[in-house]
């Protein structure tokens, strides 16, 4: 496959990704069960798998990881108002995103893996 048709490709897959998140806001978001410290979820034609609050979680962890789920579905960061952008295509993945936290957003990188290092969480109830 030539470099144009690689691109064009996966211009088309994140275009799809868009139209189904954009058909699947507002829609009821449905558990279809839990991988160890993940959770996949059904929003309409879109399946998000997203880490979960665990069991023996620190409560602030355990928030800032519900912060970045209700991100991840919704399209927008409840703390910061960070938006969902498309992420680069990854081996297996249909589509992937990323959002931009503001530094001090609960909800971004940094400050979870400050909590995860702060609170000793590893990741096994
Ligand atoms: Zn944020």
């Amino acid at each position: 496959m030539s470099a144009t048709a690689r691109r064009h490709r996966r211009a088309a897959g994140s275009y799809r990704a868009t139209q189904a998140l954009r058909q699947a806001a507002g829609k009821p978001v449905v558990s279809l069960g839990t991988s160890g410290p993940y959770e996949a979820l059904r929003q309409g034609d879109v399946m998000f798998m997203l880490a979960r609050p665990m069991p023996g979680m620190a409560p602030e962890l355990a928030a800032a990881i519900r912060l970045r789920r209700d991100a991840t579905i919704t399209g927008t960061c409840p703390s910061c108002g960070a938006r969902r952008h498309g992420g680069p295509p990854r081996p297996g993945h249909p589509a992937s995103a990323f959002f931009m936290h503001d530094e001090d957003c609960p909800a971004g990188d940094r400050a979870i893996d400050e909590l995860v290092e702060r609170t000793g969480w590893t990741g096994t109830a």
